[in-house]
């Protein structure tokens, strides 16, 4: 019976690292898979994690079950860190949330709970978006429906286009948005163009859904969430994903959570049953150990500041190499990459051919996705010249 299913070929950017790390040259530039990477090339545990983990391990008596809701203190932390301290809906107990595996267990559950209320309802996602958006949703059995958004000639949103496809998402419908930092293109929603997604919301009903992988990788941890939080204060409801994968760096503790802005008390309460037994029916308890990590950081006043600091120290950094990436490119061509310091996040596509990718692959051992999509924190000052020289010689 299992001897008909064939071998499958390798996720495509899982696939591109594992030549990267394949390759031999030693002056190989790898800017494939999107984790935050410092100036020497390393992912870093967060100091206050590292220090949260310690008081975990000293502490720990049992290794049973996890409530299915998860750790309460994440719980807690995550809503806050998401909605705001001071979140009127937060406040007035409009929301809820359970531990999830990840921002992908987080839009897992958060689709399941979709597919609860409205069966095959229909998705709209952003043109284009992370490719994990269409099996994480779609093996619900949820449909979907591109919106434009971004627009390779001025290397930034069509807003107006964006507006005309959205006028056609209807009440049962969902909204899917990239809360911040946009993967894979880097560019996201002014404030401004929110406000307008919150009109549309209010007037034709439908669902918005944010997926936040990124908070504080792009202007800050407030600033990140800000676009979020205006719909928040406008919607009667909305469900997010959220991750602790980047911002925490607890990328293989599995962490995140699906939260739920509901129109009371009781609907909060009732979503978050439908979260857990939805939960149940996949993988039943959440995993333990970084979600309580991260409920200490998130809610220990000292922890919290060393994190704070240390993140908006990759934020900065983030910033800086967009600026030197820019500038680099720019000596090495005569193409205008100024978009690349316009946008937010970890990601950007610098605009080359699928052939030019290639080719920066196959004779410079500088990988990136064939869309010419980069990880601008796995840049730094060692190989900064190399990409910077080798572009210039593929677009010669
Ligand atoms: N959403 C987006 C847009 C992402 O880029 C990622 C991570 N690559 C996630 C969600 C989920 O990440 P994780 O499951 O590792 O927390």
């Amino acid at each position: 019976m299992l001897d008909q299913l064939p071998l499958l070929p390798a996720d495509p950017i899982l696939g591109l690292a594992a030549a990267a790390r394949a390759d031999d040259n030693p002056n190989k530039v790898d800017l494939t898979v999107g984790i935050y990477m410092d100036e020497q090339g390393l992912c870093p545990v967060f100091d206050a994690v590292q220090r949260a983990q310690r008081q975990l391990v000293e502490e720990e008596t049992t290794k049973a079950y996890m409530p299915a809701s998860g750790d309460a203190a994440f719980n807690t932390g995550i809503q806050k860190l998401v909605f705001g301290e001071d979140s009127a809906p937060l406040l007035a107990g409009r929301i809820s949330s359970i531990q999830t595996p990840g921002g992908c267990g987080a839009l897992r559950i958060g689709a399941e709970v979709i597919a609860a209320a409205v069966p095959g309802a229909k998705v709209w996602v952003s043109d284009p978006t992370w490719p994990v958006h269409i099996p994480l949703l779609g093996s619900v059995g949820l449909k979907f429906e591109n919106y434009r958004y971004y627009e390779p000639d001025s290397h930034g949103v069509n807003f107006d286009a964006m507006v005309d496809d959205l006028k056609q998402a209807q009440a049962g419908d969902v909204v899917l948005l990239h809360g911040c930092c946009h993967n894979p293109c880097g560019a996201d929603l002014s404030l401004e163009q929110w406000g307008v997604v919150a009109d549309m919301a209010e007037n034709q009903g439908f669902l918005p859904f944010i997926d936040i992988a990124y908070q504080g990788l792009g202007d800050g941890l407030d600033a990140d969430a800000a676009g979020l939080r205006l719909l928040a204060a406008r919607l009667p409801e909305m469900i997010v994903a959220a991750s602790s994968s980047k911002n925490l760096g607890l990328y293989r503790e599995r962490t995140g959570a699906t939260l739920f802005l509901c129109r009371d008390g009781n609907s909060a309460a009732a979503l978050q049953s439908q979260a857990q037994v939805a939960a149940r029916r996949v993988y039943s308890m959440p995993p333990a150990h970084g979600a309580i990590i991260a409920g200490k950081v998130l809610t220990d006043p000292a922890l919290r500041a060393s994190w704070e600091a240390e993140l908006q120290g990759m934020c900065q950094r983030i910033n800086a190499l967009r600026s030197q990436i820019r500038h680099q490119l720019e000596a090495a061509t005569d193409r205008d990459f100024g978009f690349i310091e316009r946008e937010k996040g970890m990601f950007s596509f610098l605009g080359l051919s699928k052939e030019q990718a290639q080719k920066l692959r196959n004779e410079h051992s500088v990988y990136m996705l064939d869309s010419s999509r980069i990880n601008v924190a796995g840049v730094n000052a060692r190989n900064i010249d190399a990409l910077a020289a080798a572009v210039g010689q593929v677009v010669k």
